[in-house]
């Protein structure tokens, strides 16, 4: 067997056997595999797709290129929530710690920006100090301790999805169905989580447009999972435009932050609900939406969701005296407010070119291993179906570059679409499957 010989197979549309797949994903893993090799592999199955069998195999394949967890011995059941990529999506943040004062242990393998899309763990980082980087030990004992952990992928575990995701961030291969579902449910599988809520972004913003392919992608992802055994649900919601207002990563750190403080934006209030509440459900913490709902209100209301978001923060070597009210993370250079063109309603605001704007500002990478400007981004004040007057505030860009700064505020006002009246915004949820 070789790796040009797999590489040419998918790339005139065969399918691949299990044997095969286990070589590339171990030799890709060892370094025995190049990059530019697994680049292109990952272009060709972009293009060719893979069967379920296939994803599933791949799924199996890079979930085991290194330990899995078994964290029975720590919680009887442990939790965890997945997006498939958005703009402006700070769920975890929020949730992570609303879920686990609910008493429901949250232990979480996240990864960093791809694409126009941000990363959990890039957001995570505009809090000095704190560390993604946990090995398998400190992830249990800090699971053991206060119920909520969240790491990256290290070399011991899932280390195919680590080294795979940050090529295909910069090779144009993030929008594939089996690249996703196995980058996805590798992470989740090795990572040890019983109960799984997969966050399955539809439109503009996501890596799957329609609504179609986001169900196929929930789908596949939440076969494989149950085929493991695991609790398993996917939410299809929506991602036409950002979610939330702030869009980059200090400035969504600390909208999650404040969303924990009882004082976050309505729709993504509304959409950490949707996700929570299917997390308490399927980890035996409620029996329905309303009591899980009605939890979750009492542990954001009581404080004890902001003491378990200070508590996580600490534990993982994060300076918790930035979490205040308002928070005070990374600020950048220039803080320029942008108004309103023109009077009427907005009918919609391209949340891919939003993203797009976001890693010109250098809030994401255009090559593998770039560093990135944690304290830039836009913040929108008009959202979808809001009326504005012409000379409103519409959104404010956070730059360190002037001439970056022009462009992404020029972006960002194409990305509005107008109407005189009728705009409704989207609905945050479509379904639920699982
Ligand atoms: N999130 C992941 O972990 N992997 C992907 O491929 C897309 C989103």
């Amino acid at each position: 067997m070789n790796a040009v010989d797999i590489i040419i197979k998918k790339r005139d549309g065969q399918a691949l056997s299990k044997e095969e797949i286990d070589y590339f994903v171990r030799g890709f893993v060892t370094g025995d595999i190049a990059d530019y090799q697994a680049a292109a592999w990952a272009m060709a199955v972009l293009w060719r797709g893979m069967s379920r069998e296939e994803t599933r195999n791949l799924t199996l394949s890079m979930a085991y290129s290194g330990e899995t967890l078994d964290l029975h011995d720590v919680a009887p059941i442990v939790a965890d929530k997945h997006s498939t990529g958005g703009v402006g999506d700070k769920t975890t943040i929020a949730v992570a710690p609303m879920v686990s004062a609910c008493g429901l242990p949250v232990g979480k393998m996240s990864g960093r920006g791809l694409g126009f899309s941000g990363g959990t763990l890039d957001k995570l980082e505009a809090i000095p100090g704190f560390r993604v980087d946990l090995s398998v030990e400190e992830f249990r004992a800090q699971l053991a301790e206060i119920g909520l952990v969240v790491s990256g992928q290290t070399k011991r575990l899932a280390p195919a999805d680590g080294k795979l995701y940050a090529l295909r961030d910069v090779t144009g291969t993030v929008p594939s169905l089996p690249l996703i579902a196995s980058s996805i449910m590798s992470k989740k599988i090795a990572a040890g989580a019983d109960v799984i809520v997969l966050d399955v972004k539809t439109g503009r913003g996501a890596f799957m447009e329609t609504l179609e392919e986001a169900r196929a992608l929930a789908h596949a992802m939440v076969d494989i999972g149950q085929g493991l055994g695991r609790q398993v649900a996917a939410v299809i919601s929506d991602m036409n435009q950002p979610l939330g207002h702030a869009v980059g990563n200090a400035l969504e750190t600390a909208e999650a932050v404040m969303t924990v403080r009882g004082k976050g934006p309505e729709d993504f209030w509304r959409h950490c609900l949707a996700i929570a509440e299917q997390m308490l459900i399927l980890g035996d913490r409620a029996r329905d939406r309303a009591t899980a709902r009605s939890m979750l209100h009492k542990v954001v209301r009581s404080g004890r969701a902001l003491r378990k978001l200070v508590e996580w923060v600490e534990a993982q070597g994060g300076d918790a005296s930035v979490l205040g009210d308002p928070p005070a993370m990374a600020v950048a250079s220039i803080v320029k407010d942008v108004v309103a063109p023109r009077s009427g309603q907005v009918a919609a605001i391209d949340a891919r070119e939003v993203g797009l704007a976001a890693v010109d500002l250098g809030a994401g990478r255009r090559r593998k291993g770039d560093s990135i400007d944690h304290a830039v981004g836009i913040v929108l004040q008009a959202k979808v179906g809001d009326r504005v007057a012409a000379g409103d505030r519409l959104f404010t860009v956070h730059a360190n570059d002037r001439e970056e700064c022009d462009r992404a505020q020029e972006r960002v006002l194409q990305a509005y679409g107008w109407a005189e009246k009728g705009a409704e915004p989207p609905p945050l949820i479509y379904e639920v499957i699982g």
